[in-house]
C-alpha cells in the first residue's frame, strides 16, 4: 500500500498537510452517540483511511473504542491486521478465488456478495470441517456488490447453503443517503428490511456515514461511517456536525511584481495588469490539489482571501497577492480553518472523498494527538 511519507522534513517539503487524530476520534465518538447503543458504530478504513493513514487512524480508534472496522481489499485486511491483532475485519470486495486462505490466515471475514461466492465458500468450510466467519451482502438496488432478489429467493429456498458459515453481518449499502430526499433511501431500507427476514443472522449494518443522518431511518446493530470520520460533511445541504481533520498549507516558491501586462501559468489562461502581484506555490496536481481547481479555488494568507489564478500544473499554482504582503517561505492556507475539504470539493466539481483520497505523497506530514 502507498504509505503516507511521513520522512520529508519540514524545511524541505513543499507542502504540510496536518492531520488531526484527535478531531478523528471525536467524530467517532459523537458518531457513535448518536446512533446510541445497542447499535455498534464501526469504522471503514478502506483506501489507507481515506487517505490520511491508516496507521495512525486505525490504532487511535481502536484506542478510543472502535472494535469493527471496515476495509475494501484483502491487502489493506492483512496491514491492518498486523496493527490491531484484537480487531473484527470485513473485507467489503471480498476475496477473489484462491485467496481464501489468505483471509482465513489473517483472521479476516470476507464479505460474500454472491451465490457464487457462497458456494466457494460453502464448499471451503465442508472441507475445513468447520464454520467460517463471513458477512453477507445483500443489494438492494445499489447495483454494485451483494446478493440480487433472485439470489437472496434461492438461498431462502435453500438455507442449507449457509450451513458452513458463522454470519457476523448481514449488510447492504445505500447508494443515495447525501440526497436525505431521494425517494431511492425509502426503498432501499424497505428491501433491506425484508432482506433481513430471510437472513435473521448476525448483526444487521446498512448505514454509512450519510445514512447515519437521515431521519425516520433505522441505525440497525452496527453502522459503517468512512467519511464523516475524516471530516467530510455527511449532510451536504446542511451546516457539517463533524470535526474538519485536516489543513493543507502550501509554501510561496517565488513572488512576482508584475510591472507590464502578462499571462500567468500553462496555457497563459489568465491575464495579469501592472501593479499586480503573483505568488508561485509549491502544490500541484501531482500533490492531489486538482487541476479542474484551475481559476476556480480559493486560498487564504492569515485573515486574508486570494484567489488561486491561472491554471494548475504538476508542481505549482499561483494565486494573486495583488492585496497582501508575502514572501518566500509563506505558508499559505488551502484547506483548514476557512477553506473545508467540501468547499475544495465543490470548487473542483468533485467529493470530498475524492479529495482525501487523491492526497498526495509529497507533503511533510503532521499528525497532531
Ligand atoms: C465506503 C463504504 C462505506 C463508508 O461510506 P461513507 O460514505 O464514507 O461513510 C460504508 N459501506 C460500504 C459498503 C462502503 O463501500
Amino acid at each position: 500500500m502507498n504509505r503516507p511519507n511521513t520522512h520529508i522534513s519540514e524545511d524541505r517539503a513543499g507542502a504540510v498537510l496536518t492531520i488531526d487524530l484527535n478531531a478523528i476520534v471525536d467524530n467517532w465518538r459523537s458518531l457513535n452517540e448518536r446512533v446510541g447503543d445497542p447499535c455498534e458504530c464501526a469504522a471503514v478504513v478502506k483506501a489507507d483511511a481515506y487517505g490520511l493513514g491508516m496507521h495512525r487512524v486505525a490504532p487511535k480508534l481502536w484506542e478510543a473504542g472502535a472494535y469493527t472496522f471496515f476495509v475494501a481489499q484483502i491487502g489493506e485486511g492483512i496491514e491492518l491486521r498486523e496493527l490491531l491483532p484484537g480487531a473484527e475485519i470485513h473485507i467489503l470486495s471480498g476475496c477473489f478465488a484462491g485467496t481464501e486462505m489468505d483471509c482465513l490466515q489473517y483472521g479476516l471475514i470476507p464479505v460474500l456478495n454472491s451465490l457464487e461466492d457462497i458456494k466457494r465458500w460453502g464448499t471451503l468450510a465442508k472441507k475445513l470441517g468447520q464454520k467460517l466467519k463471513v458477512t453477507l451482502q445483500v443489494d438492494t438496488a445499489m447495483t454494485r456488490l451483494g446478493l440480487s432478489p433472485k439470489e437472496l429467493a434461492t438461498v431462502a429456498q435453500e438455507p442449507d447453503l449457509l450451513d458452513g458459515f458463522d454470519v457476523q453481518v448481514v449488510m447492504s449499502h445505500l447508494a443515495c443517503a447525501d440526497e436525505a430526499d431521494h425517494p431511492q433511501n425509502k426503498q432501499q431500507l424497505d428491501a433491506f428490511i425484508a432482506a433481513r427476514k430471510i437472513l435473521p443472522q448476525g448483526r444487521a449494518s446498512f448505514c454509512n456515514s450519510a445514512g447515519i443522518f437521515l431521519a425516520n431511518f433505522s441505525h440497525f446493530d452496527l453502522v459503517r461511517p468512512g467519511c464523516a470520520l475524516y471530516g467530510v460533511n455527511p449532510t451536504p445541504d446542511k451546516p457539517n456536525p463533524m470535526a474538519q481533520v485536516i489543513q493543507l498549507s502550501a509554501k510561496v516558491l517565488q513572488v512576482h511584481e508584475i510591472d507590464t501586462p502578462r499571462c500567468v501559468g500553462y496555457g497563459a489562461s489568465h491575464h495579469l495588469a501592472a501593479g499586480q502581484r503573483v505568488a508561485t506555490l509549491a502544490l500541484g496536481y501531482a500533490d492531489g490539489y486538482l487541476r479542474s481547481l484551475s481559476g476556480k479555488a480559493k486560498a487564504w494568507i492569515n485573515e486574508t482571501e486570494v484567489n488561486v489564478i491561472g491554471r494548475v500544473s504538476m508542481d505549482m499554482i499561483a494565486i494573486d497577492v495583488s492585496h497582501i504582503d508575502c514572501r518566500q517561505g509563506d505558508l499559505v492556507e488551502m484547506i483548514g480553518p476557512h477553506i473545508s475539504v467540501d468547499d475544495i470539493a465543490s470548487a473542483a466539481g468533485t467529493i470530498g472523498y475524492e479529495i482525501l483520497t487523491s492526497l498526495g505523497a509529497r507533503y511533510h506530514r503532521v499528525y497532531k494527538g
